[in-house]
């Protein structure tokens, strides 16, 4: 007979990833392998393969590290999407073949809604408006009515990718968004004026939705014309994040909400968390953060997210199990508390 522990399988784009929930739902740390490429961005080919090269190893490392056997395990959860099409398959088919091997049921889930489901979780917020900043994908979320809502979001690239680019282009590997965040603290500290002047970008805010490509393009601009890249890096998260913390403001003010919530990688961040804070400080809200290893792509939050469907009554039969490269963060019915 099957067990009740849910396994989760995260393979959207750079990350390969196994987690578990036991059956009350309770996350344990991830089995992940990150592709970091030498130079250029992620081929989704190559982290593709990365991700069928890591799978057995990992699989293998998470049940050992919980002291668990395949029979513990009564349901597979996976990406569904969004993500990079060759990335999505690897995992989508591996959590197929564990659904056939062990016979328990198959779940396909919403990555965003799983990024939302961790945070509240581990955060113990109820019904936050959720600032969802990662490598490809930058929106601010609100549930209303069954779905999670996309009330403003990204129209060009996500912040992440923004952060890698603009590393890239000065040797710096990915991910790049830790590296810009230690240059930019190293400048602040060793610059006590911190002036903006000559070091100003274009404000990312267009209503309630963000663009990043133009402020790239300005800060790859500064640093051509001799400006310090520290100083740059600084002023880059300055303006970046202020902009994500004007839109997610706006997002509590209209809909009246009271918690703001971070996920995705780029929340990792400690100037962006501490810009959160001050922001809901303000506004008599709260700001919650969750752990980094649960802000950053991991199988456990679509472990957790497979139990809440699965509570739910939903699993995925094969015929629906797809990926879909597109799938958006509304599109998924939220019927749990
Ligand atoms: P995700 O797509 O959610 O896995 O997040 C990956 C993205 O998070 C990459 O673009 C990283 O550069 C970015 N990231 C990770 N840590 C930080 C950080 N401390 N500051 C800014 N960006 C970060
Ligand atoms: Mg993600």
């Amino acid at each position: 007979m099957a067990g009740d522990w849910v396994l989760g399988i995260e393979s959207t784009a750079h990350t390969f990833s196994f987690g578990l929930v036991d059956a009350s739902g309770k996350p344990r740390p991830s089995s992940s392998d990150t592709l970091r490429p030498t130079h250029g961005g992620i081929h989704p080919r190559e982290a593709a393969d990365h991700h069928v090269d890591y799978s057995s190893a990992l699989l293998k490392n998470i049940l050992e590290e919980n002291d668990l056997q395949s029979s513990d395990i009564g349901a597979i959860a996976y990406s569904q999407g969004p993500g990079m099409g060759a990335c999505l398959r690897t995992g989508a088919a591996a959590a197929r073949s564990i659904s056939t091997h062990l016979d328990i049921p198959l779940i396909g889930v919403n990555h965003c809604v799983a990024h939302i489901e961790i945070g509240r979780e581990q955060c113990g917020c109820d019904d936050p408006v959720l600032l969802y900043v990662s490598g490809g994908n930058t929106q601010v979320i609100a549930r209303l009515d069954g779905r999670y809502r996309v009330l403003g979001e990204t129209l060009d690239i996500g912040i992440g990718n923004m952060l890698d680019k603009f590393a890239r282009a000065h040797g710096i590997p990915f991910p790049g968004g830790p590296v810009i965040e230690k240059l930019a603290l190293e400048w602040y500290s060793q610059n006590s004026e911190h002036s903006m002047e000559g070091l100003e970008l274009p404000y990312a805010v267009r209503g309630m939705d963000l663009a990043f490509s133009g402020v790239l393009t300005a800060a790859l601009k500064l640093v051509e014309n001799g400006k310090p890249l520290g100083a740059v890096c600084w002023s880059l998260q300055e303006h970046v994040f202020s902009a994500c913390v004007e839109v997610a403001e706006r997002a509590l003010s209209h809909t009246g909400k009271n918690e703001l919530l971070l996920g995705g990688g780029v929340a990792c961040n400690n100037r962006l968390r501490s810009m959160c804070q001050i922001m809901s400080n303000e506004r008599d809200s709260q700001s919650f953060a969750p752990p980094r290893m649960y802000c950053i792509d991991n199988g456990t939050m679509i472990a957790r997210l497979g139990w809440l469907e699965q509570g739910a009554g939903r699993n995925t039969p094969f015929a629906m199990s797809a990926i879909d490269q597109y799938l958006r963060t509304d599109q998924t019915p939220i019927t749990w508390s």
